[in-house]
C-alpha cells in the first residue's frame, strides 16, 4: 500500500471503512487488504499438479495493504505461513518466527495515527468543496495522473502544456518520512 496516496487523500477508502467499524463496534484493527480482480486465470504450458495449481492461484490472489504488526494475526490470515514471504498477504516471517523487514505492517498506534490523518484529510477536502474550490487540478504522482483512465479527456480541455493548467503534484516520500510527518 502506498502511504503517499493514503495521506494525500487518493487512497482513503479502506482506512475510512476501518475507522468507521473500529469506532462503531469498538473493534481493534487487524489490517486493511485488497486485491485486484483482473485476469486471475492460471496459465501454464505444462501440466500442473493440484498442489501447484493451488499455489499459483494463491499467488495470483496475493493481497495488498497494511496488516497489524502481530505474528498471530499474520498467521491467522495465512495459516500455512511458516517462514519466508506469504503468498496471501503482504508479510513474511524470518527464521526466528518474527516478521520480516519487507512486511507491510503497522502497530495499533500507527493505525490510529493513520486513521486520524485520513480524518483530517477528509475535513480539509470537505472544507475546500464548501468554499467552492472546484479548480481543475488532477493529481500527478510518479508515473500516474488522475487523467489516465478518464473518459472526458476530449471535452474537459485540461492540457498541462497550457498556461494555467497544472497538475496537483504529489511529492513522493519514503514510508519512514511519512510516518514522521503524520506523527508530529
Ligand atoms: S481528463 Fe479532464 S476531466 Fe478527466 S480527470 Fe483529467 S482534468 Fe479531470
Amino acid at each position: 500500500m502506498d502511504l503517499n496516496e493514503v495521506v494525500s487523500g487518493l487512497q482513503i477508502q479502506l482506512i475510512t471503512y476501518l475507522d468507521a467499524i473500529t469506532k462503531q463496534d469498538n473493534f481493534e484493527p487487524a489490517g486493511i487488504l485488497y486485491l485486484g480482480l483482473v485476469d486471475h486465470i492460471v496459465q501454464e504450458k505444462k501440466n500442473l499438479s493440484e498442489q501447484e495449481i493451488q499455489q499459483k492461484i494463491r499467488k495470483n490472489f496475493k493481497m495488498q495493504g497494511l496488516i497489524l504488526a502481530d505474528v498471530t494475526v499474520v498467521k491467522m490470515m495465512d495459516n500455512q505461513l511458516e517462514q519466508g514471504d506469504s503468498d496471501v498477504v503482504p508479510a513474511g516471517l524470518v527464521k526466528d518466527g518474527s516478521l520480516s523487514k519487507k512486511s507491510n505492517v503497522a502497530s495499533k498506534e500507527e493505525f490510529e495515527i493513520l486513521q486520524k490523518s485520513v480524518q483530517n484529510k477528509i475535513k480539509e477536502i470537505s472544507s475546500e468543496i464548501l468554499k467552492g474550490n472546484i479548480a481543475i487540478k488532477p493529481y500527478s504522482h510518479q508515473t500516474r495522473t488522475g487523467c489516465d483512465y478518464c473518459k472526458y479527456k476530449a471535452i474537459c480541455m485540461f492540457n498541462p502544456n497550457m498556461k494555467g493548467n497544472e497538475y496537483d503534484y504529489i511529492k513522493h516520500k519514503k514510508n519512514e518520512e511519512i510516518w514522521n510527518d503524520i506523527t508530529k
